[in-house]
């Protein structure tokens, strides 16, 4: 998806360079923690800072993450890092992690998992369970303070990481302020450890079953996607909402149990894949290794589309469906719409990196040539935003150079996965025009979306959406193109073969989602685009 590709660098960088314009102020003083390492008796999350609900909360949360939890009989910080750098994809804005050793141990700052996490930062980060988390950079990044793992020690040590987005954020927030409750951050991860820890305090131990009716307490109450890794002085534990909007793995080596947001961050630190956690369920490994696991709502899945589409790696898989596989399904699906055109075309170009298997199963349906027509700058997410905020209309060239003598003189199918705004693909087309290219088609892998996701995936607000108010033809004219095809909703169903969410696409939203929740995205998303704009 080429527009939030350009937009994720892009806030990235204003994110960070927010970051620090605000990190001496007292709510970022505890965010640009560098090493945190507590006596147990110490640790607490919660400052002293009272954030009211007429303070900027935003039911959009931390929005696309990545989350790992690992528990061994030996030290878990080097696969809890290495872990995390294969979910790097899903999260740029900062990384952070937290282990139980004896003592509770915590690094978290904003940057990349390489930058975050020295070989000296990791030796402190002792002992043999931990959780870790990536976060992706958004429009709510700044405003939603701290980053992730959030802990506590009342009623006992608690740590989690989240990924996903409550819907009634605000609402449950405000029940809490009322119940005295003291908030630091703006996002939905706290407040979730701070309602768990709520009802974990209602129970007479900590064990697997105390959390296993505290979680399904909390879970009546939210509404929202949420995967979750959370860790006690002596177990870790995961839980995933009702509708398995988001991924959520676990893996099994000697010794140790890991779980993790994709695959990918367990097959590349040594885990064998076990199985996914199951939509309602919650699972607790406690130190002898022992897994408990319990079914706590009735399972409704509803898998997110737009990880197969765009989000995750191709080579993880998710509820038994590989990513990769799914996108060459995706473009076998396009190269039947595109057959009925009678159209013809010289060579089939993807825009990289995420459409390349949907280009090579298009081209091979259709005995086209595949070519490689864009050359990507792997290395310019955060100096070309410094360097140039103004120049955003050149930015797309240092990004994506066209491959002049793979494009001039041809005629072109150029494949993506997704349109939200237009503005970047029609950049990307007209590159290749400038380039000679003598037609453009423009196939999409996803179809039109026309409603805002509230689960996690920043997408704009549904004003901006260029689908809502606009015929395919008048978006063709609008990118420039010589023809636009989408996916359908039938085609993508197939390609995936999972019971989807297609909110985005259809406006059927698994989870209530009232006019005044919209109405209040709306705003919020538009207000904090202004604040952050007013930043640059
Ligand atoms: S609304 Fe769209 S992006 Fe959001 S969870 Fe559903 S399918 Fe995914």
């Amino acid at each position: 998806m080429a527009a939030l590709k350009l937009k994720a660098f892009y806030f990235t960088m204003v994110s960070i360079m927010a970051w620090d314009s605000t990190r001496t102020s007292r709510r970022h003083r505890s965010a640009a923690v560098v090493c945190i390492t507590m006596p147990r008796r110490a640790a607490a999350s919660s400052a002293s800072r009272l954030v009211t609900t007429a303070d900027f909360s935003s039911p959009i949360g931390d929005l696309m993450c990545g989350i790992i939890g690992v528990i061994s009989k030996s030290e878990v910080s080097g696969d809890l890092c290495n872990g995390l750098l294969s979910l790097q994809h899903r999260g740029q804005d900062a990384a952070g992690i937290t282990t139980f050793g004896g003592e509770f141990h915590a690094i978290k700052e904003a940057g990349l998992v390489s930058t975050v996490f020295s070989k000296e930062h990791l030796k402190k980060l002792e002992g043999n369970l931990g959780i870790g988390h990536v976060r992706y950079p958004t429009c709510g990044t700044v405003l939603r303070g701290d980053s992730q793992p959030f802990y506590t020690e009342r009623p006992t040590l608690i740590s989690i990481a989240q990924n996903g987005n409550i819907v009634n954020y605000n609402e449950l927030k405000e029940e809490m302020i009322r119940g005295k409750e003291i908030f630091d951050t703006q996002s939905d991860g706290e407040l979730i450890l701070k309602m768990l820890a709520s009802e974990v305090s209602k129970e007479k131990a900590y064990d697997a079953d105390s959390f296993f009716n505290a979680t399904r307490r909390m879970m009546d109450r939210l509404n929202g996607s949420y995967s979750i890794v959370g860790m006690t002085a002596k177990a870790l534990f995961a839980f995933r909402d009702p509708f398995a909007l988001r991924p959520l793995i676990l893996g099994r080596k000697a010794d140790s149990y890991a779980i993790a947001s994709e695959t990918v961050a367990l097959e590349t630190i040594g885990y064998k894949v076990e199985r996914d956690i199951q939509a309602g369920e919650m699972v607790f490994i406690d130190k002898s290794l022992h897994v408990k696991s319990k079914i706590l709502k009735e399972a409704k899945p509803a898998h997110c589309m737009f990880e197969w589409v765009y989000f995750a790696r191709p080579d993880s898989v998710l509820d038994k469906v590989g990513v990769y596989e799914a996108r060459l399904n995706l473009g076998r699906e396009l190269a039947k719409l595109w057959k009925e055109t009678g159209k013809q075309v010289d060579v089939v170009i993807p825009v990289p990196d995420t459409a390349r298997p949907s280009a090579v199963a298009f081209a091979e349906e259709l005995g086209l040539k595949y070519t490689e027509g864009f050359i990507k700058n792997r290395y310019i997410q955060r100096t070309f935003i410094m360097a140039s905020q103004e120049k955003r209309d050149g930015a797309m060239k240092l990004k994506l150079n066209p491959l002049i003598k793979e494009v001039k003189g041809r005629r072109i199918a150029l494949l993506d996965d997704s349109l939200v705004r237009g503005t970047t693909s029609r950049k990307i087309i007209q590159l290749l025009r400038d380039a000679g290219a003598k037609e453009v088609h423009f196939l999409l892998t996803c179809p039109p979306i026309r409603s805002p996701c509230f689960y996690g995936i920043d997408m704009s607000t549904k004003k901006e959406l260029i689908a809502v108010e606009h015929s395919v033809e008048e978006i063709r004219k609008t990118i420039g193109a010589d023809s636009l095809i989408y996916q359908t909703l039938e085609g993508l169903k197939r390609a995936i073969a999972l019971p989807l969410c297609t909110a985005c696409l259809d406006g059927v939203y698994p989870t209530n989602i009232s006019e005044q929740t919209m109405a209040r995205f709306e705003r919020q998303r538009e207000e904090e685009k202004q604040f952050h704009w007013s930043k640059v």
